[in-house]
């Protein structure tokens, strides 16, 4: 007789399942979504494994099993379901709890996932930021011709800062990137942190497993990253296509803005050269970058609020991040404007609103949804690593077709 095994279920975890998603309450484990799924490979796979095992609250299991990342929410799965569940919705609210179980201080994962701290976490930076600007004398009007001192000697330019709109003037420059370096350095430890126990978690659940001839761990992380700059995955799924062309998009967008950020204070901290002139091609590039950014995020909303069963669950996080990165953006964009009009008062007023969602944006990170990207990438890395991306990748294209036509 087989021996009995003994369940422990975390109440408080299917609770939340529960209240993000019906899906648990509707399946009845006919597994059809496994087998639809184009992204599921033949070895232990999901997402019914996922669905049963949040049923049962085995909230331990599914806090080490990588496989939840491996899902990009398409829905082809629904679209099938006999009891007209969506289990890709459970495995996005099982992927909000991985980023706030291992999230380090894991209370600033707790406040990102809850609106009643929005106000305390846009305030925070708020206050720590205008601290900062008074202390470089950015409020006050300095008299022509006047310098101000800040700390550790750095000298700042002359004021001119209400006559001319020049955002040096309002926070000084060499402040500025201490003021973000300090913090945004704290979030990536942070980030590591949580990074480092997720892997350890997965790779115990897994007992170290590692395929033989598995490739190296820097390998896999070529691999990985090559995949996501194709993203590859999206093109495997049909339901929501157009979903493929959202995050491109995105990805793309953001890294032209991000990649022109970074030539500018390049240029800016070692030859002093400021990239003012619209037509600069490093500008053009972040301004291309910021008009490719919000067609993607276009589409993703458009996809998000289209409704109907092939829409993914929306929840608070999505429109949260969704809401912060595109005013990051579109606040990046009334300030350079405002700079070119010359009108200082509204610029310095932009400049502070964009900071204060730079801040959320990046400093939050490890705790938002942003922190999916880089916990999908360690969850790609694992699966390569310890030989389970060679049980997705036997699929193969012929394989794939082979499933689809079953
Ligand atoms: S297809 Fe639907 S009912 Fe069947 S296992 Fe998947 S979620 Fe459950
Ligand atoms: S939502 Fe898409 S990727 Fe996720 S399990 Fe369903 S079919 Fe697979």
């Amino acid at each position: 007789m087989a021996e009995p095994v003994w369940i422990e279920p975390d109440l408080q975890f299917k609770r939340r399942l529960l209240a993000d998603s019906d899906t648990l309450k509707k399946c009845f484990q006919c597994g059809t979504c496994t087998v639809a799924c184009p992204l599921s490979p033949d070895t232990e796979p999901f997402p019914r494994k996922e669905v049963l095992w949040a049923q049962w609250g085995l909230k331990d299991r599914l806090m080490a099993d990588p496989d939840v990342w491996m899902c990009h929410q398409c829905n082809d799965c629904s679209q099938l379901c006999p009891r007209g569940a969506n289990p890709g919705d459970v495995l996005a609210a099982v992927r909000q709890q991985v980023v706030e179980h291992y999230a380090v201080p894991s209370i600033l994962a707790r406040m990102v996932a809850s609106p009643k701290w929005l106000p305390v976490l846009f305030a925070i930076p708020a206050v720590l930021m205008a601290l900062a600007i008074w202390a470089t004398g950015g409020f006050s009007a300095r008299p022509e011709g006047s310098s101000h001192f800040f700390a550790a000697g750095i000298f700042l330019p002359d004021g001119q800062g209400f006559k001319q709109a020049n955002f040096d003037h309002f926070f000084a420059h060499y402040p500025i990137i201490i003021f973000f370096t300090a913090f945004v350095g704290l979030a990536l430890l942070g980030a590591l942190a949580g990074l480092v126990r997720y892997w350890k978690a997965m790779d115990a659940r897994a007992g170290g497993r590692r395929a033989e001839g598995s490739p190296s761990l820097i390998a896999c992380a070529v691999e990985t990253i090559k995949e996501i700059l194709l993203h590859k995955k999206f093109t495997q799924c049909e339901a929501t296509a157009n979903r493929y062309w959202g995050h491109l998009l995105l990805f793309y967008g953001f890294g032209a803005m991000f990649l022109t950020t970074c030539l500018a204070a390049l240029a800016y901290y070692t030859i002093g050269y400021p990239f003012m002139s619209l037509w600069h091609p490093v500008k053009l590039l972040g301004n291309l970058g910021g008009v490719v950014f919000l067609a993607g995020l276009a589409i993703v909303i458009a996809v998000r609020l289209r409704g109907g069963k092939l829409a993914p669950a929306s929840g608070y996080n999505d429109w949260l991040f969704l809401a912060v990165i595109g005013l990051t953006v579109v606040t990046g964009m009334i300030c350079q404007a405002a700079r070119l009009v010359n009108t200082p008062i509204p610029a310095y007023g932009w400049y502070f609103v964009h900071l204060l969602f730079v801040f959320f944006l990046l400093v939050y990170l490890p705790y938002s949804k942003f922190a999916h990207l880089l916990y999908r990438t360690v969850a790609m890395i694992y699966c390569r690593y310890s030989g389970r991306e060679a049980a997705q990748g036997a699929l193969g294209a012929g394989a794939l077709e082979e499933k689809k036509a079953a």
